[in-house]
């Protein structure tokens, strides 16, 4: 999934997830390429309620719900394939 716009770390994703997300962390560390494993945040994606309200604010237009219900099926896989183990 791609986003063309990039986070300006302006904060207004994570102000009201009521998850207790870090959403911007997340959303940079996705745009980069980066590892968001050690992201130090009360919420992490697999829990996200889906409520939108990160898209609804994102003034870069960035599609913010999208982006952590990515991460989270990969957190899903991963947990499933380390059980399997
Ligand atoms: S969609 Fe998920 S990440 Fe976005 S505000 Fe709602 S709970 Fe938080
Ligand atoms: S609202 Fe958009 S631009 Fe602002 S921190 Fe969140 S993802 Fe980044």
């Amino acid at each position: 999934m791609a986003d063309k716009n990039l986070c300006v770390n302006c904060g207004k994703c994570a102000a009201g997830c009521p998850a207790r997300i870090e959403v911007p962390k997340y959303i940079q560390a996705y745009q980069m390429g980066l590892y968001y494993d050690n992201i130090i945040s009360d919420g992490k994606p697999i829990d996200c309620i889906e409520c939108g309200y990160c898209s609804l604010r994102c003034p870069q237009k960035i599609n913010a719900l999208a982006v952590i219900r990515e991460l989270a099926m990969r957190d899903c896989v991963k947990n499933s394939m380390e059980a399997a183990l």
